[in-house]
């Protein structure tokens, strides 16, 4: 008996390593040496180990993660580059990160010394930033009480302060807000004794690092930019969608007008109407744009329209105009020629959620 062929996914995103590669480097460009790649959520969906065995010999300062099983990942994978939390973190999770040398941000007096502790019990010292809550709302310390922490953080024995940071809630939505957050920021850091220990300083965001400027940060944060997203319209940086969504057409039929086309029959055909259905649903990630928002897909070197409601596993295209077409073309759902600000703009979304909800049976496909 002849062996199985292992058929090829009907879903998958092509990963373009080279154009995230290009995309850190733009961000350098705009004047920041120094880089935290934030890599939280499998790196934004596009995969955790791959991104970051990429990114590793890019001379990164940090890897930014969300929680220590993320943080566990990247040690797995043999990543150098040091890891660092961008939350708080639980009590149970403390004591892993003290033996694995991850830097945790501190939120509390509570957190601090409790690291603290737990060092001194494994007879080491923790690195640590502090966060200052300028606005976000959401850890970390109030500006006025940030120095009298600083101070009661630096003399516990097994905690060294070696940087400081804070988030920004709207860099893409509210100019002035940011501004004066940057301001109020760098007055701080301006007004704390003992700077020098302070190595890594850090604010911005993806959208802080467009059009706003610090007299004090040493560091950026990019997650959305590094995966060729703009964060905001009109954006003054070259980036390179770094991953392309995709299927394949299964199935083509002319269906004659006044025919329904998916749950809820919310259309129906006016012509005789060429229908594609396509290999991918929500149950891959693609969201359920509603079907009054015109989606668009590109096949064969054009866009074309979803038809109907999105369903879990296919979706259905008009492909009338394409009279080529044939079942196992490929789709491009977004990517170089759809951008992905589109469709979660038209889901009602953000790209930041469409990268993240893309599922695991869309398999991830590496170049570059
Ligand atoms: C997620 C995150 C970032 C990256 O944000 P982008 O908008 O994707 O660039 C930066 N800093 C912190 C603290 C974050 O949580």
């Amino acid at each position: 008996m002849s062996a199985v062929p292992e058929s090829p996914p009907r879903s998958w995103a092509e990963i373009d390593l080279a154009a995230l590669r290009h995309n850190l480097k733009a961000i350098r460009n705009l004047g920041n040496q120094q880089v935290m790649a934030v890599v939280k959520a499998s790196a934004y969906g596009h995969g955790l180990e791959a991104i970051a065995k990429t990114l590793d010999h890019e001379d990164l300062t940090f890897f930014g993660v969300a929680n220590v099983g993320e943080a566990r990942r990247l040690a797995e994978a043999g990543v150098q580059t040091p890891i660092y939390l961008l939350g708080g973190t639980f009590p149970a999770e403390r004591e892993e990160v003290v033996a694995c040398q991850w830097l945790p941000c501190l939120n509390t007096m509570e957190e601090a010394e409790h690291f603290d502790h737990l060092a001194r019990a494994r007879g080491s010292v923790v690195e640590a930033h502090i966060t200052v809550d300028t606005g976000m709302g959401r850890g970390g310390f109030l500006p006025a009480d940030t120095l009298p922490a600083l101070l009661a953080i630096r003399a516990l024995p097994g905690l060294k302060v070696t940087g400081i940071g804070s988030h920004l809630p709207s860099a893409d939505e509210d100019t002035a807000f940011t501004m004066k957050q940057f301001k109020s920021f760098d007055t701080l850091i301006e007004s704390l004794p003992e700077r020098g220990e302070l190595t890594h300083i850090h604010l911005a965001n993806s959208a802080g690092l467009l059009g706003y400027k610090s007299r004090t940060t040493t560091l950026v944060r990019p997650g959305l930019m590094l995966y060729g997203v703009p964060p905001v319209a009109n954006a003054e940086i070259s980036l390179r969608p770094v991953m392309n969504l995709k299927s394949r057409i299964a199935v083509i039929r002319n269906l004659p007008p006044g025919h329904g086309i998916s749950y809820g029959r919310t259309f129906i055909t006016t012509r005789p109407t060429k229908v594609g259905t396509i290999g991918i649903g929500y149950g891959d990630g693609y969201p359920r744009v509603a079907p009054e928002k015109n989606a668009e897909v590109f096949v064969r070197g054009r866009r074309v329209p979803l038809l109907g409601r999105i369903t879990m596993d296919q979706v259905m295209a008009d492909l009338t105009d394409l009279p080529e077409c044939s079942p196992g073309d490929e789709v491009e759902l977004f990517g170089s020629n759809i951008p992905v600000v589109e469709v979660a703009h038209k889901a009602g979304t953000i790209p930041w959620a469409i990268f993240t909800g893309i599922t695991p049976r869309v398999e991830r496909v590496y170049s570059g």
